[in-house]
């Protein structure tokens, strides 16, 4: 009698896993694939990023704003999650996300083949465009003056503007000898606006919004280097990639992003 109350019970409890077990697969079918991911905080999404860098993430006041903040903040509601932002140097969120300490890193940061060595890319969400900015007055008109010169060159640390330039001149920089590196982009702004540096070069976006905020400032164009924006993920969590992009994928489609982008950065004409 008791062997076969057992017995009764083992198939009673083997049926309960199997019903909760397809219940669980057609709710990840259906959430984004979220069963499936873990994040570093169980119910949360630690995402790192250096909030000085306008239209992307800034500080007003308080809070971290921009449209990097706004897109992680929809992706982490389609998994279920809460957005925690750390703001962290530039140059420390790959090491980071490589190293567990963040889930992503969104900072409107270009998608590299070197960065691609330590971490997985979503999918890209926005693009960004190398930009120069110099003084009103400055004799440097476009790229090839300021690599032709010898002109002093402020990139924020870590970034492409500072692989880029810090390369030598058969590959397309002004060398090493010429840079100098800041933390955050503004600090390369106040150093061009007090005569320390020739130029700058940064993403266009927050060149643009350096430039609106302080005076006697212009940005020239350099339309060689187009890059992607997304957002960096550890390597070993190809599920959380794989949520995060069908998150991106259904925010898209729906045109959230797009409507975010839009208002930061209002397309012109
Ligand atoms: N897009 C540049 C990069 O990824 C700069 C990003 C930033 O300064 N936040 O290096």
């Amino acid at each position: 009698m008791k062997t076969l109350k057992r017995i009764a019970a083992g198939i009673l409890s083997t049926a309960l896993l199997l019903g909760m077990t397809s219940c669980a697969a057609a709710q990840q079918t259906e959430a984004a694939n979220s069963a499936s991911f873990t994040t570093i905080e169980s119910g949360k999404l630690i995402m790192a990023t250096n909030a000085f860098f306008p239209p992307y993430e800034y500080y007003e006041g308080e809070k971290v704003v921009g449209i990097d903040v706004e897109i992680a903040t929809a992706v982490a509601q389609k998994l279920g999650l809460e957005l925690v932002i750390e703001d962290v140097e530039f140059d420390s969120i790959i090491a980071g996300v490589q190293g567990g300490k963040y889930d992503i890193g969104c900072a409107g940061m270009t998608v590299t083949e070197d960065r691609l060595k330590s971490v997985n890319f979503s999918t890209p969400y926005a693009t960004g465009i190398q930009s120069i900015i110099v003084t009103a007055d400055s004799e440097i008109k476009d790229i090839d003056t300021l690599l032709g010169g010898s002109y002093k060159v402020g990139v924020q640390s870590g970034t492409t503007g500072d692989i880029y330039m810090s390369s030598s001149p058969e590959d397309g920089g002004v060398g090493e000898d010429r840079i100098e590196r800041f933390a955050k982009g503004n600090d390369a702004v106040i150093a061009l606006t007090s005569g320390k540096i020739d130029a700058v070069v940064i993403d266009n976006e927050p060149a643009k919004a350096f430039v609106k905020s302080n005076d006697g400032l212009k940005v020239l164009d350099t339309p060689y280097t187009v890059e992607d924006y997304a957002m960096a993920i550890n390597k070993d969590n190809v599920a959380l990639k794989d949520a995060i992009n069908q998150a991106l994928k259904e925010l898209t489609d729906d045109g959230t992003i797009p409507a975010i982008i839009n208002k930061y950065i209002p397309a012109e004409g």
